[in-house]
């Protein structure tokens, strides 16, 4: 052990920039809601946000508000008051987490940024069921409780070849949400305002994208702890120029880093891939373990779920519904492995863990026998780690780290290190 590099935290100098981007949103966000000068959705992470910025929604995003509660560890707590109303434990933690903290008018956002009382009132609720069902059921009681519409987008699942037929299905749903919309923004859709949105995000995705891929650098300038928080802007500031302008300027100190030859992972002898969600409340202790045993954990399903390469401002409609059909979690079995060997090779990846998120059945790939196929027919060693999101309670970090160690020897083995 002594003979390994001792680890400097490389700190990314675009984040300051992603800082106040994020703040300024929370921030409009708030007097939208304060003062009523414009309307507020709420939208699911891969739901229609363009359709909604290009209508003049302001936008806010539930599940990141979920992430919040789970980094900042708050989540754990507040589950118990949704599960006390009957949402059980056993389904999602953003849901119970976010609910309970709704019930008990605490949140990671009014820590954050002081003057802000928490999520902003809703005008609408959209939803796509692309990722699940939970969020329609999370939607609907916000629904119930600020007595406003939920619509939403009602997505085939387990889906191989994407056909006309399910394309024309989204966009006809997609189309059909626009008279309501228009009702409650009460103004009519610009088409011209849409397709420039459609048109932002694309560049947003596609420099997002390009962000990622950095790391099939050997050795990587990014891992997959600082891909959760650089993706804040893809997710909720898609469509806009201000993410755009931010994935330009961390792209550029990346490819600095790359020509320095700067890792972040110093000494890096292992590369990781990690499948299913993060474990919110442990990315710290998580990087911190796998950076001092030199494995950088760098390429990742769940941060490569915003790059969404059909978005077309010319054809906003289809092109959206095609984006958010060919989400990974929309896919069915053949099309996640082989779209795992196309990322191994692609990173160069020497192992991979699968996260079992005791919440989250729908982004937990390791239980219809994925992770068999994938160690045998791949010849990668694997490791899968239970625990979830955002519930700590179902995580053992004593376990986690004993499990870890013990797979890291297994490569080194396997590399004859
Ligand atoms: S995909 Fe998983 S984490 Fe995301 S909202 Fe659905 S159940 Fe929750």
């Amino acid at each position: 052990m002594s003979d390994r590099p001792k680890q400097t935290f490389k700190k990314i100098h675009a984040s300051g920039r992603m800082k106040e981007i994020m703040e300024a949103h929370f921030r409009e966000l708030d007097e939208a809601a304060r003062t009523k000068k414009q309307k507020v959705a709420w939208c699911t992470s891969v739901g229609p946000a363009e359709l909604l910025k290009g209508m003049g929604f302001q936008v806010f995003f539930p599940e990141n508000h979920g992430a919040m509660l789970g980094a900042t560890r708050m989540a754990t707590d507040l589950i118990p008051l949704a599960n006390a109303i009957g949402y059980s434990p056993d389904i999602c933690s953003y849901l119970t987490s976010d609910i309970g903290s709704y019930l008990k008018g605490e949140s990671p956002i009014s820590r954050a940024y002081p003057g802000i009382d928490g999520p902003p009132r809703p005008d609408v609720l959209v939803f796509n069921t692309n990722q699940c069902r939970d969020v329609q059921d999370w939607f609907n009681f916000y629904g119930r409780e600020f007595n406003v519409p939920v619509i939403g987008i009602q997505t085939h699942r387990g889906v191989g070849e994407i056909t006309r037929a399910h394309v024309d299905s989204i966009s006809a749903q997609l189309k059909a949400m626009v008279p309501k919309l228009e009702e409650i923004a009460g103004t009519k859709l610009d088409m011209d305002a849409f397709k420039r949105v459609v048109g932002l995000s694309r560049q947003c995705t596609d420099l997002w994208k390009e962000v990622l891929e950095i790391a099939s650098h050997k050795p990587s300038p990014l891992t997959f702890f600082d891909g959760t928080i650089q993706m804040g802007p893809a997710v909720i500031l898609r469509g806009e120029e201000r993410a755009v302008d931010y994935y330009r300027l961390l792209l550029a100190e990346l490819k600095q880093r790359v020509e320095a030859g700067v890792a972040a992972v110093d000494g890096e002898k292992f590369r990781i891939y990690w499948e299913g969600m993060p474990i919110w409340g442990k990315l710290r202790d998580l990087s911190t373990q796998f950076a001092d045993l030199q494995a950088c954990v760098l390429a990742s399903t769940y941060c490569s779920s915003w790059v969404f390469p059909a978005l077309d401002p010319d054809a906003p409609f289809d092109s959206m519904a095609r984006a958010y059909l060919e989400l990974f979690i929309v896919r069915d079995e053949d099309y996640k492995e082989a779209y795992f060997a196309r990322q191994i090779s692609r990173y160069g990846i020497d192992g991979m863990i699968f996260h079992d998120a005791k919440t989250c059945p729908n982004n937990s790939n390791n239980r219809y026998g994925m992770v068999e196929r994938i160690s045998e027919g791949h010849d990668l060693p694997t490791l899968v780690l239970h625990g979830d999101l955002n519930d700590l309670r179902c995580y053992s970090e004593e376990q986690a780290r004993t499990n870890i160690e013990a797979y890291i020897e297994q490569l080194a083995e396997k590399k004859g290190l």
